[in-house]
This record gives structure tokens, sequence and C-alpha cells, in this order.
């Protein structure tokens, strides 16, 4: 499908989601059961992109590399918003999160997502997981709000696919807090850069100030 509330982008949406209209407005959704209050209508779930910058990516037509029933491997997946919208069209997936009380909810989300498998992990210690995660993934999903997000990435790189897709949504703040976002961003650019090829990158404001996404390939 044609990203269709695209304002640019030529991006797909993966198998799985979908535009609906809900209460008149035209949502992407995925089905699955709710997981933050999200409407839901015949069984499909809105997906708020004010709350997901995943969610705000697919809306705006970014390309992002997923297909639908894709094996993901997702770093920083708090509480669940987007993961589980990911694991409702992807294939397993799997979500690292390093803080205990978020995690509770993720482990609520995971109960009604087979494909879902939270691990309380820290995303920046890849050898603790390595005996879970499968390698050769199809797409390495970042949103961790951390320093050092650019070598989040490529400690991270070992379980993608040579074909698969780096999405990183890089947080300036996180890198910085007082530096100009434009010098922080390109640093973490040029960090995953080396392992990665860049493909796109994007600011994400006004839905998500001063935040950047980046899609890449492994080099
Ligand atoms: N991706 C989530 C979503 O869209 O629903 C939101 C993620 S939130 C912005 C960032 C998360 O990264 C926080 O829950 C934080 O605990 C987690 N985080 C930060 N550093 C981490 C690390 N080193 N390992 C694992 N998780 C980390």
């Amino acid at each position: 499908t044609a990203t269709p509330l695209a304002d640019g982008g030529d991006g797909h949406l993966p198998d799985g989601v979908e535009p609906r209209t809900f209460d008149g407005d035209q949502r992407l959704a995925t089905r699955g059961e709710p997981v933050y209050g999200e409407p839901v209508q015949d069984g499909w779930r809105a997906w708020d992109p004010g709350r997901s910058k995943l969610g705000a990516m697919l809306g705006r037509g970014v390309e992002t590399g997923f297909a639908g029933g894709d094996t993901v491997l997702y770093l920083g997946a708090a509480s669940g918003t987007t993961v589980s919208h990911v694991a409702d069209f992807a294939g397993p997936t799997y979500a690292v999160e390093f803080a205990p009380r978020p995690a509770r909810d993720l482990v609520r989300a995971a109960e009604s997502r087979p494909n879902l498998f939270p691990l309380l992990k820290d995303a920046r210690k890849p050898a603790t997981y390595a005996h879970v995660v499968e390698s050769g993934v199809d797409v390495l999903f970042q949103d961790v709000a951390t320093r050092g997000q650019g070598e989040v990435a490529c400690r991270n790189r070992q379980f993608l696919a040579d074909d698969g897709w780096l999405v990183a949504t890089i947080k300036a703040r996180s890198e910085d807090v007082t530096g100009p976002t434009e010098v922080t961003f390109g640093h973490v650019v040029e960090t995953i850069e080396s392992e990665y090829e860049v493909v796109t990158t994007e600011r994400m404001d006004p839905l998500h100030e001063d935040h950047l996404a980046v899609v890449a390939r492994p080099r």
C-alpha cells in the first residue's frame, strides 16, 4: 500500500498497517489488542503518531524497510506503545528495555502477542541478549533515550541481516543537553556511518521535537 497520509515521502506501508477511519479522521492502524487507550474499531487499533515516532514516520511516508512479517530487534521498547503495533504486523519481535517499571507494561502488552518477546536488558550490552535474539533480523529499530545512540546502533549491527534496515530515532537532548541540535545530530550520524550507509535523515518536528529519524543499510 502506498502511504496515503504522506506529505511528500514515497515510502510504503508494511503489510498489516492500514489507513482506517476513526471518528471521521483517517489514521494508520494495526490489528491487535489495545495497549495505551487508543481507539479500536473492528479489531483495528489507531496508531497515534504523536505518541510513536515510528507511527509518525510511516504517516509521513518515510521508507522504513518494514515489509510486514519481518523479524525485528527493537531497542528502547518502554511500556510497549510502538512495539505493540510492530508486533501486530511483524514476525518475531525482540523488545529490549532496561527500565523495570515500563517493562511491566511491556510484558502485559506481550500477553496477547505470542511473537513479542520482552527482554529486560541494556541495549549498550548486546552480549547479554545475543543468546536469545536470532541473528539476521530484517529490521533493527532503535528509540533509546541515552547518550551514545550512534554507538548503540553500531554495537547491535551484529544482529542485522546484510540486506536489513536500521531505523533509528535520535533524541538530541539525550546526547547533549545544551549544544545546537544540528551539530549533535551530525555527530550521531557520523558514528552510525562507520557501520551503515545512511539512506534517509528526517527531522521529526513538530510531532517529536528535537528528534531525527535515520534510516540506514548495513555496509
Ligand atoms: N520506543 C518507545 C515507544 O515508541 O513506545 C518509547 C521509548 S522511550 C522514548 C526511550 C526508552 O529507552 C526508555 O524507556 C528508556 O528506559 C529506554 N532506554 C534508555 N537507555 C536504554 C538502554 N541502554 N537499554 C535499554 N533501554 C534503554
